[in-house]
């Protein structure tokens, strides 16, 4: 049987022999560290006839156990083909909203100048105008919130979408929405409203654990904003019984966070692992 290594897949080498892989399909659970000479020499085999003489081989039973390496003929390429089919021959109103660029956080890297405030009710109206009068031309609409900060101006979400879901069950569109928030005022509470509106996935930022995080992510007045992030998500994997939403917790390491991977890892899988409405994307 022929076999060939994923797409999906991320190395990290560590510099000492060995690397750490990781499957954005499978999530969490796929993560593995692997003898580095072992990994190459798999990768080599593969890469020149597809075959690997020695399957009973440990490290290759485990790959191939979580997907870093699958049939040659593998499903993999038909699904990228038809998600790709997808984009290209279905048009889809896609928006990235802003309804702030305001932030109480005070990140470190951010680009953000925090010039520009809520925006304004004309343009909302010129928004959902422009909406109503070409959802017809598409088979379905997606809205991304983004900032600033968008759950710091939650009306305008709520005005927005109320009216884009109006506009879309009358042309009989699907309406589907997700957003990149911070997640310090993430509660339960605004998870609800914001689930009512379709919003369906959530990217939150967390970089490494609380020493690492708050040096990098912190309030205006230089609070750190750790717990209260992570508060929030385990509050609401606890309390949502729905298995609708879900959740990428997106990692940016730096030099020093990196070297607290181990203790990363088994902080997150403990509060999250367990839930598979939760994902990470590591940087
Ligand atoms: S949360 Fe986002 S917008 Fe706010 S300061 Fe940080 S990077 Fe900038």
């Amino acid at each position: 049987m022929e076999y060939k290594f994923s797409k999906l897949i991320s190395a990290y080498d560590e510099g000492n022999g060995w690397l750490r892989l990781y499957n954005s399909q499978k999530g969490l659970e796929s993560l593995i560290r692997v003898r580095k000479e072992k990994f190459e020499r798999i990768k080599q085999n593969l890469e020149n006839d597809g075959i690997f003489q020695n399957t009973a081989d440990k490290t290759f039973q485990k790959l191939a156990e979580l997907e870093y390496i699958i049939p040659y003929s593998g499903d993999e390429e038909k699904a990228l083909e038809v998600k790709i089919g997808e984009q290209i021959y279905e048009p889809v109103l896609r928006l990235i909203i802003l309804p702030t660029e305001k932030c109480s956080f005070r990140c470190r890297y951010c680009y953000e100048k925090f010039e520009n405030g809520k925006m304004s009710d004309q343009l909302q109206n010129a928004i959902i105008n422009y909406v109503k009068n070409n959802i017809h031309n598409y088979a379905r609409m997606e809205v991304r919130w983004f900032g600033g900060e968008p759950l710091e101006a939650l009306d305008v979400i709520e005005n927005l979408s109320k009216n884009f879901i109006t506009i879309c069950k009358m042309a009989h569109r699907n309406y589907e929405a997700s957003i990149t928030t911070n997640g310090y005022y993430l509660t339960y509470d605004v998870f609800q409203r914001l689930y009512r509106l379709s919003v369906r996935n959530y990217q939150v930022t967390i970089d490494g654990l609380k020493t690492e995080h708050d040096q990098q992510r912190y309030l205006a007045g230089g609070i750190g904003t750790f717990e209260q992030i992570v508060n929030n998500l385990v509050d609401i994997k606890t309390r949502c019984k729905s298995r609708i939403p879900n959740f990428t917790i997106r990692t940016n390491f730096n030099k020093e966070s990196i070297k607290r991977l181990d203790e990363y890892l088994y902080f997150f899988s403990e509060k999250f692992g367990d839930d598979d409405r939760f994902g990470f994307s590591l940087q």
